[in-house]
This record gives C-alpha cells, structure tokens and sequence, in this order.
C-alpha cells in the first residue's frame, strides 16, 4: 500500500504556499499554446491532486486565476507571477506546477502532452507510467 504523502509548495516570493495531501497523479509536461507563452519555456510540467486535499497555507491565500479557456482556469501570484495551479470546471482535481513543489526532485513526468507541438529540438526521456505497467 502506497502511504499518502504531504506536499507542500510555493511562489518565488512566498505570497502563495500549499500543502496537498495524497498520492501526486499523473506527472506529466505539456507544450500546448497556452502552457509554452505563458511559461516562455518549451514546456510546463503538472501534476495533480484532488481538489479538496489541497490548501492554501500563504498570507495572500489562493492565487490570482486567469482563464486560458472558458472551461480552464490557472491560478499565479499576482506578484512574483509563478504558475501555481490549472483548474477545469467540473474537475475534482486541481494541477499543480511540479516545479512549484517543494520536493519538486522526487516526480518525473509520465507524459508530454502536445509532444507533436514541442519545439523540435526537445528531446526527453519519459518516466514509466506507474499506472500503466502491468
Ligand atoms: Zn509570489
Ligand atoms: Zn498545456
């Protein structure tokens, strides 16, 4: 049995910081349009867990959301601006920034999601997909 784990995080200045309880889902990298601006980088790297197992533990509390679709919303610190989080309505999960993490060392991603749209010279080794192996 895998023992549930806690997680904690924070922005670069510390405005926003979190603590999420459980077993991280699904570490994976995304190139999407959205993930590669506002990041300015070839990629960024999420991870999820459940939405009610995560809390806002920060003097500014929960971040600031901006919706990159109607349905998707990312939450920054409206002051340094680190990516925190990526929340779909009706989803009872909540993504996180892996590099957010304070342990951020102990994930490697499963997936790259619009690996097709990476910049060309990207090259990775994915991790094996825990969920995936039989
Ligand atoms: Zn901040
Ligand atoms: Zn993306």
């Amino acid at each position: 049995m895998v023992v549930p784990d806690l997680w904690s995080g924070r922005c670069q200045c510390g405005d926003h910081t979190y603590e999420a309880s459980g077993i991280p889902d699904d570490p994976h990298l995304c190139s999407c349009e959205h993930c590669t601006r506002l990041s300015g980088a070839p990629a960024m790297a999420w991870v999820g867990f459940r939405r009610d197992a995560l809390k806002w533990t920060g003097p500014a509390g929960e971040p600031t959301y901006f919706s990159t679709w109607p349905t998707l919303h990312r939450g920054s610190c409206s002051r340094c601006r680190t990516q925190l989080t990526s929340v779909a309505d009706g989803s009872d999960m909540i993504m996180v920034t892996i590099f957010s993490l304070t342990r951020s060392g102990e994930l490697a991603p499963v997936g790259h999601s619009y690996r097709e749209a990476a910049a060309h010279w990207m090259s990775i080794t994915l991790a094996p997909d825990p969920q995936r192996r039989t």
